[in-house]
């Protein structure tokens, strides 16, 4: 193409300077993966396409052998959702990054693309509900079996490992219970019987918890939580080693097609710009109202990681930094009295989304872990006077206010 026939003040090689630095986490979630258009455009481009056209036909063949790095096709790849990878990887301290439509399709690819039939795989018990459904439910149909644990309890860990494992998936701290794992301490022990450690780090946040760096291997997001964390779009990522993306789970995800689009990665990847700043507000927010409800003589028991009466205090404290943004209670009238002082709210949103910007609560029993058996849902402790707020940006006297108003 000539210079002529380009559109008004289209140039190349605008994609900018690179410094020969470790950039801080906060300069990486607004600058990693940076790639502009010859526009130089300020804010990210979207690539609003499926395909891509190439300059001749031995160019498509060169760039299908993988020698080019030319783009194919959305499902495999799609610039947007490129800079969203690299901008979360940098965030996280991970080699490589794969984007998907949502936390649960993270999750599944996660798992699915390391496991065969005969696999052993080991789990925390205490977890998102439909993550338990794939474990408990999905996985075994396809002759892979799976153990859950306690996952506090070390000893728990030990007899389960004691064997070959395939791999190793917890969420911690646990939703709805906020029960806390030993990443480390798992870690260690899944890797010598051959387990790949996965974490679903939803409920941490990766501003206030790097699992890599405690032992882990893979990390899954529902970036539909603190990543987009102003309720807007649905999206997953799944982070690590170039070993694991590359030769397990990028074959996985290019044939079975759980990929993010194009318009929800830069939505996301715009909320990146902010995460820190939003979740650190969150985190103090929250220790501030658990400190408040954990004093109320109405409340009979508050969840909260980021207060000293916490069973998981101290191991929280080494692998995370703060409590979070997320806490559960009990009342004590039950959920009669739950559900007067839930109606009663008038800041505070119902509603079963987690890590907004908008303080959220919700019943777990009936709604988010509904699906769950009532033994199981017994024995995690989600009994039907439990309730999970999710706490926002609001300023938190006005959200201590609201709990104080409701509880009378
Ligand atoms: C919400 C959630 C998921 C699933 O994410 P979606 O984006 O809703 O599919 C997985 N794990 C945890 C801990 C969650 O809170």
């Amino acid at each position: 193409m000539t210079n002529s026939e380009r559109p008004w003040g289209y140039r190349e090689n605008t994609h900018g300077k690179s410094p020969d630095w470790q950039l801080h986490a906060d300069t990486a979630s607004v600058r990693a993966g940076l790639a502009r258009s010859g526009f130089g455009e300020t804010g990210e481009a979207l690539y609003l396409t499926s395909g891509f056209t190439y300059e001749s036909a031995e160019e498509a063949v060169a760039s299908f052998a993988d020698e080019t790095d030319h783009y194919l096709y959305s499902r495999f790849h799609n610039p947007t959702v490129s800079i969203f990878e690299k901008r979360l990887a940098a965030l996280e301290g991970a080699e490589l990054c794969v984007a998907t439509g949502s936390g649960m399709s993270a999750m599944f690819a996660s798992i699915a693309c390391l496991v065969s039939q005969g696999d052993h795989v080991v789990a925390s018990a205490s977890m998102f509900s439909s993550c338990y459904v794939v474990l408990a439910e999905i996985l075994p149909k396809w002759g892979v079996t799976v153990e859950f644990v306690k996952g506090s309890v070390k000893a728990d860990w030990e007899k389960a490992l004691s064997r070959p494992t395939k791999a190793v998936f917890i969420e911690t701290p646990s939703n709805p219970m906020l029960e806390i794992v030993d990443i480390a301490m798992v870690s260690e022990l899944a890797h010598k019987v051959g387990a790949t450690v996965i974490v679903d780090n939803v409920m941490a946040s990766p501003i206030l918890q790097k699992p890599l760096q405690h032992g882990a291997d893979v990390i899954m997001y529902s970036a539909t939580k603190h990543i987009d964390g102003q309720g807007r779009v649905l999206g997953g990522a799944i982070l690590g080693s170039a070993d694991y993306i590359n030769n397990h789970l990028q074959p996985f995800t290019r044939h079975t097609g759980p990929n993010l689009s194009a318009f929800n990665a830069w939505v996301l990847l715009k909320s990146l710009e902010t995460i820190g700043m939003r979740v650190e507000r969150m985190n103090s927010n929250a220790q501030a109202v658990a400190e408040f409800l954990s004093a109320h003589p109405k409340v009979e028991a508050v969840n909260y990681p980021g207060l000293k009466s916490h069973p998981g205090y101290a191991i929280n404290s080494r692998q995370m930094s703060g409590g979070g943004t997320t806490m559960s209670l009990t009342l004590k009238g039950g959920q009669k009295a739950l559900f007067a002082a839930m109606n009663k709210l008038v800041v505070i949103d119902i509603s079963n989304n987690l890590g907004d910007s908008k303080s959220l609560i919700t019943h777990p029993a009936s709604t988010t872990h509904r699906r769950l058996a009532p033994e199981i849902r017994e024995d995690l402790g989600i009994t039907d006077s439990l309730a999970r707020l999710s706490v926002g940006l609001e300023h938190s006297t006005d959200l201590i206010k609201d709990l104080e108003q409701a509880l009378q």
